[in-house]
């Protein structure tokens, strides 16, 4: 089985710096990750770049921006300064995305949030337009809806699109966020090549943290081969990014874990879904 599309994000292996996880990453095959921002710190841009680049390791997108909505015109300002900053960051280390968690505050109401994140992605294209770094949205389960998205669906996602046009804007699609709904598959079909992000993972019977109990591709109920082939369809050819939260794996050996993510990777994502994508 080919590891050509595997990335995997830093917070999954959360032990490992940058230059750590890079290192190991490409000593394992795996050429591609997903930086979230907290491991650009404490190093210049075109440092963690070079380290990138040396071992030879594709940045599959940056994570995250977001947050939009806030109680305050200048809590807003700042949130749009900092996704502008993020943009930025993407476009210093060569990543061609900033996943956007789009955010909420649970003293608005759900159209109130959706309002304002839907202005503030739309304040952001213009910089994004002038990177050539695009806004991967990507809709988080309705659980988060209190205070890290309310925008919970693909369908979201694809009527913000269809307001504000995806020249500068997709949708990244998270297994973990996205299996439950019943308009999964219509919605990933109208969205088409909207996508530009694929996050795998699993959802563990029971859920014990809803943010770090994230299981490994296999230990859980998603049929992430199916939701794979269904973008497939619909055309993504991306990188394939897994991102797990977990406090029982981020416990144990990093190394043995990083062999059990490419194991799961061939096992639970790329061989053969029992489902087969509709006709369309
Ligand atoms: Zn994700």
């Amino acid at each position: 089985m080919s590891q050509d599309r595997l990335a995997i994000h830093t917070i999954t292996t959360k032990a490992w710096d940058l230059p750590t996880a890079v290192k190991k990453y490409a000593a394992a095959n795996v050429p591609g990750i997903g930086v979230w921002r907290q491991w650009l710190d404490g190093r210049p841009l075109t440092e963690s770049k070079a380290l990138l680049d040396d071992h030879n390791i594709k940045p599959a997108s940056l994570v995250r921006g977001g947050f939009f909505p806030g109680l305050t015109e200048t809590e807003r300002q700042a949130a749009l300064d900092d996704n502008r900053s993020a943009l930025d960051e993407a476009a210093a280390i060569g990543a061609n995305q900033v996943v956007l968690v789009c955010g909420a505050k649970p003293e608005l109401s759900l159209p109130e949030n959706r309002k304002q994140i839907t202005e503030g992605i739309a304040a952001c294209i213009d910089h994004a337009a002038s990177l050539g770094v695009k806004l991967a949205i990507e809709p988080l389960h309705p659980m988060y809806s209190d205070c890290r998205s309310a925008i919970n669906t693909i369908g979201q996602c694809n009527d913000i699109i269809d307001q504000l046009g995806d020249a500068h804007i997709g949708i990244a699609a998270d297994v973990y966020h996205i299996w439950w709904d019943p308009q999964l598959e219509q919605e990933i079909q109208r969205a088409g090549k909207r996508i530009i992000g694929f996050h795998v993972c699993d959802w563990l019977t029971p859920t014990t943290d809803f943010l770090n109990d994230r299981g490994l591709m296999g230990e859980g109920c998603i049929d992430i081969k199916y939701i794979r082939t269904l973008v497939e369809a619909a055309g993504f050819v991306g990188p394939i990014e897994v991102e797990i939260f977990s406090d029982r794996h981020w416990a144990r050996d990093p190394d043995e874990f990083l062999t059990d993510i490419i194991d799961a990777y061939e096992k639970h994502v790329l061989s053969d879904s029992a489902l087969k994508p509709p006709k369309h």
